[in-house]
């Protein structure tokens, strides 16, 4: 195989012209589309006294402020957003709902075959080929997770050991048994598995083959994911997605690992100032917001993901794909938090906590009120047992001031022994509980 391998070479690798031709095509089709299979985008275009054959661009949908959020959605569940006969409905995803009512990802048959291009696309990317054993360790259920690895990797043609969520004894026994060579996972699951491994008294880097994975779902630095390559041994890769865009596929990191590239005959990516709702533009930092070009039974039209990103100026990759790429993402928008009057974002804690090789990747972040001010608290585990307290004191004293240093308030770090914190084996670890939240609902 060259050091460059593609899914689909031609696509991947077309001239901007050719690329910029092709969304602005199916941009305009996708308009249409929208209005006559959908009521909802019927009634919003009529509302804003708007016809399909107003918007020649992304320009006079900008100037309206035209977009369609989560609680749209929301609103429209389960069938209010759908644009396809029910007949035509073909598998369904949800996103978990803990705040609420779920949000639906909706599939016809061709967009599932769409899904399984772009996640293979994205997996090939990743370093999967014909020949690999492809573990997905996400769940294979109304999660999006495991079903896009599933597309992308049948369309690769690899083998695929569809192991879903949990059972981390058997993922790792698999593993082994199998011969697995690649594996997806959630970020803090991958950790997990280390784990477990070590308590079944292995060594995963001599024993298992699994020396390729691609990683996603929780937001992650890249302090973290330099663990994540240590841990395992390998050159991990970065996939973006969610459930109601197909699920895991839209963006994926290539070797070159500055940014992810997005599909662009698939996807018109902006960024907009999440406060104005202005369109920004490239190497701005804001919220990135998706319009699909070719989705049939739910297409999105400027759907505001709440992740903050920026798109590359640069419309070049060493790598040799030509899709634009945006930079990782390290926050969204309604995860800022405000401590003592200080607005930061949890990934910044966790790349200053990280950066210390003493530490390991899980960690949890308290936040609470005693009387009138804000309280924080850190709490870390030491990659090895430290027996001696007056050394556990020096290290959450230097990992204060470094916190500090970054964020310009001093929260309380408490260093636990490894595996003191809880662990999470099937979904996204929560790292982060504000009591203020709960005390202000009651
Ligand atoms: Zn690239």
């Amino acid at each position: 195989m060259s050091k460059d391998a593609y899914f689909n070479p031609k696509s991947e690798t077309s001239s901007r012209s050719e690329i910029e031709e092709n969304q602005s095509r199916l941009f305009r089709l996708a308009v249409h589309q929208a209005f006559e299979n959908s009521l909802f985008y019927k009634q919003y275009f009529k509302r804003l006294g708007m016809k399909p054959e107003d918007v020649h661009s992304i320009k006079e949908l900008q100037k309206k402020k035209f977009f369609t959020t989560k609680e749209d959605l929301r609103k429209n569940y389960p069938f209010g957003m759908l644009a396809i006969p029910r007949l035509g409905l073909a598998e369904m995803h949800a996103t978990s709902g803990t705040t609420g009512t779920p949000t639906l990802g909706l599939h016809s048959a061709k967009d599932l075959d769409d899904w399984g291009e772009i996640a293979a696309r994205s997996l090939v990317m990743s370093g999967l080929s014909k020949g690999d054993v492809f573990q997905i360790t996400p769940s294979l259920g109304m999660f999006s997770g495991g079903f896009g690895f599933y597309h992308g990797g049948r369309k690769v043609g690899a083998t695929i050991v569809p192991a879903s969520a949990g059972f981390s004894k058997r993922q790792i026994q698999f593993m082994v048994d199998f011969g697995t060579t690649m594996f997806c996972a959630i970020v803090s699951y991958a950790f997990r598995l280390a784990e477990v491994a070590e308590d079944m008294g292995m060594d995963l880097k001599k024993q298992t083959k699994a020396r390729k994975g691609i990683f996603g779902s929780e937001i992650w630095t890249r302090e973290m994911k330099k663990k994540l390559a240590n841990t395992w041994d390998m050159d991990p890769y970065d996939i973006y997605g969610f459930t109601e865009l197909y699920g895991p596929g839209v963006g994926n990191d290539c070797r070159i690992h500055d940014g992810l590239h997005i599909w662009e005959d698939y996807f018109l990516v902006e960024v907009i100032d999440p406060k104005t709702l202005e369109p920004l533009g490239p190497e701005e930092e804001g919220e990135l917001v998706f319009t699909t070009l070719r989705k049939e039974a739910m297409p999105l039209i400027r759907y505001r993901s709440r992740d903050i990103s920026s798109l590359f100026d640069s419309l070049s990759c060493d790598c040799g794909r030509t899709h634009r790429r945006y930079k990782e993402i390290t926050a969204r928008s309604d995860d800022m938090i405000k401590v003592s009057g200080v607005n930061f974002w949890p990934s910044q804690i966790e790349s200053v906590l990280l950066k210390e090789d003493q530490v390991g990747p899980e960690y949890r972040i308290k936040i609470s009120k005693t009387g009138s001010s804000d309280l924080m608290i850190v709490e870390i585990e030491s990659k090895e047992k430290i027996l001696d307290r007056s050394k556990k004191e020096v290290l959450s004293k230097k990992l204060a001031k470094d916190l500090h240093d970054r964020l310009l308030f001093s929260p309380e770090v408490i260093v636990l022994d490894p595996n003191s914190l809880p662990r999470v084996e099937v979904g996204k670890t929560t790292r982060i509980s504000d009591e203020r939240k709960n005390l202000s609902m009651q």
